[in-house]
């Protein structure tokens, strides 16, 4: 039977699980669990990280030829000008990335940030933003979770980056229902008015060049949303910062 101090203990056990799983150095590769004092070991480094393709410059989609635009983008310019990531959202990478965002594993955003930071370093066209701003969880979600996950990648990567951090830089104003299961156009739909820029922050963007950092890409209708939001409020330039990308169907 649950009592009335059953919640306490539940939220008190949670945090407890995040702090330990944040603070504990790992003794197992992530991956293939062998004994390890890092979060990955060196063969599953070598093996499943670091490959870098040919990608869209602006949304970072797969591309097979060395063109640097995709027809998506040539055919609708995102809001946003540019997009780096450092994997396809695919085994074993998504694993680590679910670890991350529902098993409270942080001691993966540090891993995270490096790695994007070695396809930035990589990327032709790069351009340092002046400011890196992790795409906001709504307040419920923030509560039920606990932790930003964006966030938490977007800490190690502005101090790899030498770029400032604005956590509070844009606020999600609409709670938006999970975005998996439903069709593009309702995610597009879901998605408007989801994001405001914070108005003591205003100022800081006009004709700034903001990094939007998140941990998955999809659709791109999230960041791309948040971008427009920055652009509105006189940001000059917007690049995307993601993890991973998933590929498209
Ligand atoms: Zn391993
Ligand atoms: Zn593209």
């Amino acid at each position: 039977m649950r009592t009335a101090t059953q919640p306490r203990l539940d939220a008190a056990s949670q945090a407890l699980r995040q702090w330990l799983g944040a603070t504990v150095l790992p003794a197992q590769c992530a991956l293939c669990g062998i004994g390890c004092p890092e979060v990955l070991c060196p063969p599953c480094r070598a093996q499943y990280l670091g490959l870098l393709r040919p990608r869209c410059r602006q949304c970072a989609n797969p591309l097979d030829d060395v063109a640097l635009l995709c027809g998506r983008c040539l055919h609708q310019r995102p809001a946003y000008d540019a997009t780096v990531t450092a994997f396809d959202y695919a085994a074993p990478v998504d694993q680590l990335l679910l670890q991350l965002k529902f098993g409270a594993r942080l001691a993966l955003a540090p891993l995270f940030a490096q790695l994007l930071h070695v396809a930035i370093q990589q990327h032709a066209a790069w351009v340092a933003p002046h400011l890196l701003c992790p795409v906001p969880l709504g307040p419920a979600r923030l509560a039920q979770r606990g932790y930003n996950q964006a966030l938490e990648i977007a800490r190690p990567l502005a101090r790899l980056l030498d770029v400032q951090l604005q956590p509070r830089l844009a606020l999600r104003v609409r709670e938006t229902p999970a975005q998996s299961g439903m069709a593009p156009q309702e995610r597009q739909a879901n998605l408007a008015h989801a994001f405001a820029i914070a108005p003591e922050h205003a100022a800081l963007l006009q004709g700034c060049h903001v990094g939007i950092v998140d941990d998955v890409m999809s659709s791109g209708h999230t960041v791309n949303a948040l971008a427009a939001a920055c652009k509105g409020a006189g940001a000059a330039r917007v690049s995307i910062l993601v993890v991973a990308r998933t590929p498209p169907h």
